[in-house]
């Protein structure tokens, strides 16, 4: 499609648009009298209106019920959870039992490596993408140590070529083969939160597997924004957040994904809980755990279903709505916003770049080589939400359930009126 820089084009892409009526089931923060531009769903994406009704739901049976709530609420508490997995399901690409809902993303990647990180002698290293976003090096560096290993020599990084923004394929699968049978775990994050790039995570997958390694994805900035297949990839585990694009909030619960093949098995080490045994003999207080036969053999507590709440609310729309057509506006609005940065870029000789690579899926990353912090203040002054990584990152992600095309556009003539008023 030939793209334009007018409204008059911007406002024919919304009319266009078949999600266009989203839009107005988020709220939206209030800036100088008008709804913000919001390139922040990366972050913390909005709150969806129905949400409310869910939490109150679960607050109205808690005043009226109380500890009957557990089994007589009209969703049950006691395995309110469950509600989540076929939802998921069809987000990630996994069968139903494949999927549990529980604890927050780093919990659950520990979680997970104490099940699939089993180092010895031979077989000891994790790959792992330089610069990974810190909350996984410390993760990862702390299981290392847990272990008795040093990190400097368990952790195998995978680093971009000099020069270069981005990960090539090819580099990743040759690192693969070069550590090859020492190599006993790959995690890596699905889309890079940093470049916004996206990993090739089936090939990854597949050829890491064929060297005996296990492999397990950090999916936080992929869930709800690019294709998942996890099942048919063949990969061990995954884990991610529920408050970027997912929009269930802040801080809130974390999905997990463990392959078919590691379910219903009683040798696996694993940290566990009440709520990982089977249901029928939960409550008869045994001192046996009997793993649930469904990834729910990880789960360790009662649900918090006052988090879950807006996460069944936030699924709700994603299973209405269905990946394909997100993923469909994704690309058009994102290389949409690509085009009118250009088009900027272009008009005011703008000292910056997009670092993000083409397999990408709703973030840019613009590089600012002149313009640094003040843009980004003056941005956030004009009711433009992004975010500023250092050291002179602005990442943008355009959200394909509530941007419209209308905000690409006058986002391109506040940062021209931005770069302008600062060159006078
Ligand atoms: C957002 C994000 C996290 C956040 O972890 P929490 O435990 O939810 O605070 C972790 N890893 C990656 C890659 C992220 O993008």
């Amino acid at each position: 499609m030939q793209f334009q820089n007018l409204l008059t084009f911007a406002r024919e892409l919304d009319q266009q648009d078949p999600l266009r009526i989203y839009r107005d089931a988020f709220h939206f923060p209030v800036v100088n009298h008008r709804p913000v531009i919001y390139f922040t769903g990366n972050s913390l994406g909005l709150q969806p209106k129905r949400t409310k009704a869910f939490v109150d739901e679960i607050m109205t049976d808690w005043k009226d019920l109380a500890v009957e709530g557990h089994f007589y609420a009209g969703k049950p508490w006691w395995d309110y959870h469950e509600q989540l997995a076929k939802p998921l399901a069809s987000v990630v690409g996994a069968n139903p039992e494949e999927i549990t809902v529980m604890n927050t993303l780093t919990v659950n990647l520990h979680l997970m490596m104490v099940s699939f990180y089993r180092p010895d002698a031979n077989r000891n290293k994790i790959l792992v993408e330089e610069k990974a976003f810190p909350s996984d090096q410390y993760m990862i560096n702390s299981q290392v140590k847990f272990h008795g290993l040093d990190p400097a020599s368990a952790i195998v990084e995978l680093r971009k070529r000099p020069g270069e923004h981005h990960w090539r394929t090819a580099d990743i699968l040759a690192k693969i083969e070069e550590v090859g049978e020492e190599l006993a775990l790959v995690l890596i994050g699905g889309v890079n939160y940093y470049n916004g790039q996206v990993f090739d995570m089936e090939k990854i997958t597949k050829t890491a597997r064929d060297k005996g390694a296990i492999v397990g994805w950090d999916l936080a900035h992929a869930v709800g924004n690019v294709a998942l297949d996890l099942h048919r990839w063949g990969v061990d585990f995954a884990a991610w957040c529920s408050y970027k694009y997912m929009n269930s909030g802040p801080g809130n619960a974390s999905g997990v994904f463990v392959h078919e093949r590691h379910l219903g098995k009683t040798d696996i080490p694993r940290f566990e809980g009440w709520w990982g045994t089977k249901k029928e003999s939960r409550f008869l207080m045994k001192p046996e755990f009997e793993p649930i036969d469904t990834a729910d053999a990880w789960q360790l507590s009662n649900a918090p279903v006052l988090a879950l709440a807006p996460y069944l609310a936030s699924l709700e729309l994603f299973e209405e709505v269905g990946m394909e057509a997100l993923i469909k506006k994704r690309r058009l609005i994102t290389d949409y916003l690509e085009f009118i940065i250009q088009e900027v870029g272009r008009e005011v000789k703008g000292n910056f770049e997009i670092i993000t690579p083409e397999d990408r899926g709703c973030q840019l990353s613009v590089l600012l080589h002149g313009e640094g912090r003040s843009l980004f203040d003056y941005l956030m002054k004009e009711g433009v939400i992004v975010d500023w990584r250092e050291p002179n990152v602005i990442r943008l992600a355009p959200a394909p359930f509530y941007c419209s095309f209308e905000d690409m556009y006058r986002f391109g003539q506040i940062l021209k009126a931005g770069i302008e008023s600062k060159s006078l």
